[in-house]
């Protein structure tokens, strides 16, 4: 995963920071001989079971299984992508990040990011220019501030085909580039390409550094589509951005809330009422991504819904949107930013419903910010809200009706990590439907057992759940232990060693990783060469096990002897083989491997008899 960060510069940073420190900063901890201790951030539990060791600069929790290093820590901790991490603790650590990290990827992408910037300014141009007033009268007409329109960086797209198209050309941006980009599309019956956007107003999408990554451009009149949106690219995948965070996330901070809309325009008056905390989801689904970018500011969400949107259609929308957070609550979702317990389990999405025939622009425009606030007040927790949509959905009066409502309701409480929240709706849920609370509890536990039970069978892959993984036959665990903390372990060993000779998939991808370390590299730098987090949480427990280690050299030596026989006798079966074949074929190197093998065979004899003392 080290990605395109030396190991060097990891190092660097890892041996910077304090991870006692690091971790102390959200998770109590308590001395424990080399070792700190705590409640574990990422599952619930009453004892401590989550151990940091600052020497080696790890963390393991023995309780859910998950380990690594700082940067590990931070990356779930905070959801950050790696490099995100990198860059994070490279600042906590003063280290200086090199600007060129991998020329080929950062080239392509930078070169993305130019013609995104020289696009973006192409079209802002072409707002406040004299070819814009239509544009900028379509934007008075819907009441946004001319102001807000800058602060939001919005273009306009020239009418005809290739405006943007010769432009980049006096820019030296080739075609190719621009298709890449997203900006222009290959002619369908001749050759050459036309721009995408033409005639509209365009919302420039920025990642959380305010680079454009993309376009969202609505029509002005009645041309269809109503929104065309830039495809994804190298700098944009749907359902991981959310439109103006860059913008809002100061907002956030400051009102610990995050409010979503659907539209750009209904995201923009928003802001101009004060309403600063304010995003657009950019599509139909609101997705976990979304949701975990926005946990990093705030520690609730409102999603506002039109009224007219409230009905079938937003309430499965909602199930699905509590299926997709508790996916991400298996990844400690639910654990505040500041580590806080009680909150484990803590829903933070509320519902806020628009009065009928309203969206937020709309509603803004004829009743004001007050209007606004009192429906974002009034929000709702989404599972008080779906609760009362699926009861609302089935005709209660028939025992038919009766039993499938009460069903729905058992696997949305199946679905509420909060014991305390979920008994309160199933009593409510209870009342309305006329049964006892006590058994749509119970219904509700039972599928929940159901669910956690297929969760942990389902097969890990290299970034799955440690746990997933069979428990490592004991001489394999000794063995990757010895080598871990033993160099001269180390030293004799890696020559004979090879990966096949390990069984477990763990072990052997850290044994792989031992193998292609330089020598002398501290092993818990091995953290940035694994694959995986159920591997590096695999290496964190690992580097935890502190033993004693007697007779260390015959140790080494004994297994020096097993596995170099181990070897020859590899060798002697490819042997045997090619002896085979070349008289199969009348080759005449026969009578070199035949020596070779007879060689090879007499060294074996010998060998083995010194292990056994014979
Ligand atoms: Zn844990």
């Amino acid at each position: 995963m080290a990605g395109s960060f030396s190991s060097q510069i990891l190092d660097e940073i890892r041996s910077r920071l304090d991870m006692a420190e690091l971790v102390g900063q959200s998770v109590n901890l308590k001395r424990a001989g080399e070792n700190w201790k705590g409640l574990c951030p990422f599952h619930t539990e009453k004892t401590p079971s989550f151990t940091v060791n600052p020497k080696r600069g790890i963390f393991h929790c023995f309780g859910c299984g998950v380990g690594g290093d700082a940067f590990g820590f931070l990356m779930r901790q905070d959801r950050l992508a790696f490099p995100e991490a990198v860059r994070a603790l490279a600042q906590r650590a003063g280290v200086e990040l090199p600007t060129q990290r991998s020329p080929e990827t950062d080239g392509k992408l930078e070169g993305l990011r130019r013609v995104m910037a020289l696009a973006a300014q192409f079209y802002t141009d072409a707002l406040w220019a004299k070819e814009g007033a239509k544009a900028q009268a379509y934007i008075e007409s819907r009441g946004v501030d001319l102001e807000v329109a800058r602060r939001f960086g919005l273009g306009y797209a020239p009418d005809g085909w290739n405006a943007l198209l010769s432009h980049m050309a006096k820019e030296g941006v080739t075609d190719a580039e621009l298709v890449s980009a997203g900006l222009a599309l290959p002619r369908q019956n001749a050759p050459g390409f036309y721009d995408r956007f033409r005639g509209r107003l365009l919302f420039p999408i920025r990642d959380l550094q305010a680079r454009v990554v993309a376009f969202g451009g609505r029509a002005m009149g009645a041309e269809e589509p109503k929104y065309l949106n830039s495809p994804e690219t190298p700098l944009y995948v749907k359902g991981q951005m959310l439109y103006a965070l860059d913008v809002a996330r100061e907002g956030m901070r400051q009102k610990n809330r995050a409010v979503v809309v659907e539209g750009y325009l209904d995201c923009l008056m928003a802001h101009q009422h004060g309403f600063i905390e304010t995003v657009a989801a950019l599509g139909t689904a609101f997705t976990a991504a979304q949701l975990s970018l926005l946990r990093r500011y705030a520690d609730e969400v409102v999603s506002v819904f039109d009224a007219d949107a409230a009905g079938q259609k937003a309430t499965s929308r909602l199930e699905e949107m509590l299926t997709d957070v508790m996916d991400l609550r298996n990844l400690g979702w639910s654990v505040s930013r500041t580590g806080s317990f009680e909150k484990t389990g803590y829903f933070p999405i509320k519902v806020a419903v628009l009065p009928e025939g309203h969206d937020p622009d709309s509603l803004l425009r004829a009743e004001g910010a007050p209007a606004l606030q009192s429906r974002l007040d009034a929000a709702r927790s989404i599972l008080d809200f779906v609760l009362e949509r699926a009861l609302g959905e089935e005709d209660l009066t028939t025992p038919r009706g009766r039993s499938t409502a009460h069903a729905r309701v058992a696997l949305i409480l199946s679905r509420v990590p909060n014991a305390e929240e979920a008994t309160a709706l199933a009593r409510e849920a209870a009342r309305k439907l006329g049964v006892d609370a006590t058994q749509l509890w119970i219904e509700a536990q039972q599928l929940q057992g159901a669910r956690s039970r297929k969760t942990t069978a389902a097969p890990a892959g290299p970034s799955g759940s440690a746990q997933a993984w069979p428990p490592p036959s004991l001489s394999e665990h000794d063995l990757l232990l010895m080598l871990l903390h033993m160099e001269e372990a180390r030293i004799g060993l890696l020559p004979y060693l090879e990966e096949v000779h390990i069984a477990h998939p763990g072990l052997r991808a850290i044994l792989g990783a031992l193998r292609r370390a330089p020598e002398g590299m501290a092993p818990e730098a091995l953290m940035a060469e694994l694959p995986g987090e159920a591997e590096r949480s695999l290496l964190a427990a690992l580097l935890l096990d502190q033993r004693e280690w007697t007779d260390i050299h015959i140790q080494v030596t004994e297994l020096q002897k097993r596995y170099d026989i181990r070897r020859r006798k590899q060798r002697i079966r490819e042997l045997s083989l090619a002896i085979t074949q070349a008289q199969s074929t009348g080759d005449p190197a026969v009578a070199s491997l035949q020596a070779e093998l007879r060689n090879l065979q007499d060294l074996a004899q010998a060998v083995r008899g010194m292990v056994t003392g014979r």
